[in-house]
């Protein structure tokens, strides 16, 4: 048996990433995949979300109409979930035959099963083939938690893998997590027609961003009917006749049709059952330059846990590759700092470098900037005159820090917010750079020039 340069277990971003990044070193590469290419981001995560989320967005769009002198003649609205589940489907579909076809192109074999590595590595993989490899990907990704809740088991308690299918759209929907993906559907289904509660256990929804942040979309949500219950422990999920109850540890009770579970992620481990390798909080265990504590055996992506994001296991998978196969030189290391987080919706959050309260943990002395999409013209154009662009810099020396914002496009404007940190440029560098007008990424410049007093679109501070 001739071995493979690289086998790359599990075809998700990692993995996908990881066997072309190998192939295009020139390296023979394996993928084995138990699933469909594509892994949760692809067929359970990032796409399927966003799709629905557009729908929701589309939905939101029409009562706007009117005032802005479209006049509809059928307000009517009716949801149709099997066809929308359908046209998610083609979209994923498609992805995942570019991803195909990507393979083919680079001369990837894969290899559909479920994966096991055996020592020395060697894999066999459940549909009857046993292959060898030189070095070992482990992307295996992760899986949604269902935490040890009495009552979790029903079939009314679902994670965000099977709410993805629904085939009505429940009346009363719980959402036991404030995190993102929490936030997300709770924005989809509220605006499918869905009375949605979410429970969050800590004081704050999606306590990683920015406490402003975090405010604002409170408001925004509450705006939208959105039941909101921080600080909120579930202690049991019991059915009803007409549905669930959820019953708290503060003695509360809410009552739902269905229950959605986003509480957190787990690695998905099923590759190196019998295996002894280090593991970190359930996750697999690797040093600066993602290789685990078995040498040869590099594990990107989710199942290590540094950073759960789809960009993320992206970057990490040409990183490990680059490090599996160049054996003599000096080797890359993941760093996880200007990695962008987005939460999805209208408005859309996002975020990347530090917040103010970590930069204030630096000891550093701070320029903070913010500048309101109430006086963004391109914002108000698209009546999305909400949220706020906030940039954090040291003071001495003018450096950008971090960004976060709300408000429209920010998904898109955290990625300029990325490459300026990654470049180590200055709030002045881009205070000074003429953005494009109107856009929304004008609010980064003036929250920039905000931060040096200069903001021109701003009034006079006394
Ligand atoms: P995965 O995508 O989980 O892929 C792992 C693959 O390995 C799977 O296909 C699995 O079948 C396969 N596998 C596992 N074990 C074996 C085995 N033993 N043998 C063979 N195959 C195996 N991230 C973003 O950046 N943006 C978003 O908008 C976003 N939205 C999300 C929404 C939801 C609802 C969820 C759940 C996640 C979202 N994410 C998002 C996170 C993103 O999906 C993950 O970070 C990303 O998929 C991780 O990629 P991965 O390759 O590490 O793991």
């Amino acid at each position: 048996m001739i071995p493979y340069d690289i086998a790359v277990l599990g075809g998700g971003p990692a993995g996908y990433v990881a066997a072309i990044r190998a192939a295009q070193l020139g390296a023979r590469v394996a993928l084995i995949e138990a699933e469909r290419l594509g892994g949760t981001c692809l067929n359970h995560g990032c796409i399927p979300t966003k799709t629905l989320l557009h729908n929701a967005e589309f939905l939101r769009e029409l009562p706007k109409a009117k005032q802005r002198g479209i006049l509809l003649a059928d307000p009517g609205v009716t949801l149709d979930l099997p066809t929308m589940t359908r046209h998610k489907e083609t979209v994923v579909g498609k992805l995942i035959t570019g991803i195909t076809g990507l393979l083919k192109s680079y001369g990837i074999e894969v290899f559909q099963g479920r994966g096991t590595i055996r020592s020395n590595l060697k894999i066999t993989v459940d549909s009857g083939s046993e292959l060898t490899a030189k070095k070992i990907i482990l992307a295996g990704g992760s899986e949604a938690i269902r935490p040890p809740i009495p009552g979790i088991e029903s079939p009314k308690v679902l994670t965000s893998r099977e709410i993805l299918n629904l085939e009505a759209v429940p009346e009363k929907l719980l959402i036991i997590g404030g995190g993102v993906i929490g936030v997300e559907f709770a924005r989809i289904f509220n605006a499918f027609g869905s009375e949605v509660a979410i429970l969050e256990l800590a004081e704050r929804l999606v306590p990683f961003f920015d406490e402003e942040i975090s405010k604002n979309l409170t408001l925004q949500l509450k705006k939208e009917k959105i039941q909101i219950q921080t600080g909120t422990k579930v202690a049991r999920f019991q059915e009803t006749a007409s549905g669930l109850e959820v019953l708290t540890e503060e003695g509360k009770t809410f009552s739902g049709t269905l229950a959605l579970v986003s509480t957190g992620r787990k690695a998905n481990l099923s590759a190196i059952e019998g295996l002894e390798i280090k593991t970190e909080r359930g996750f697999v265990w690797t040093d600066p330059f993602l290789e685990t504590s078995i040498p040869g055996i590099y594990a990107p992506g989710d199942i290590n846990g540094k950073c759960m994001l789809a960009h993320a296991a992206f970057q990490m998978a040409e990183i490990a590759v680059e490090n599996a196969l160049n054996e003599s030189g000096s080797k890359k290391e993941f760093r996880s700092r200007n990695i962008p987080a987005v939460l999805y919706g209208s408005p859309e959050a996002a975020s990347v470098g530090w917040t103010e309260a970590e930069a204030k943990q630096s000891g550093k002395a701070l320029k903070v900037g913010r500048f309101p999409f109430t006086a963004n013209g391109r914002a108000l154009a698209a009546d999305q005159g909400s949220g706020f662009v906030k940039v954090v810099a040291d003071a001495e020396t003018e450096a950008l820090l971090g960004v976060q914002m709300i408000g429209p496009s920010v998904s898109e404007i955290v990625n300029e917010a990325a490459v300026l940190l990654s470049v180590g440029a200055s709030v002045r560098d881009i205070a000074e750079t003429p953005h494009g007008h109107p856009s929304c990424s004008e609010a980064l410049q003036e929250a920039a020039a905000d931060a040096l007093g200069i903001a021109v679109h701003l009034p006079k501070k006394r």
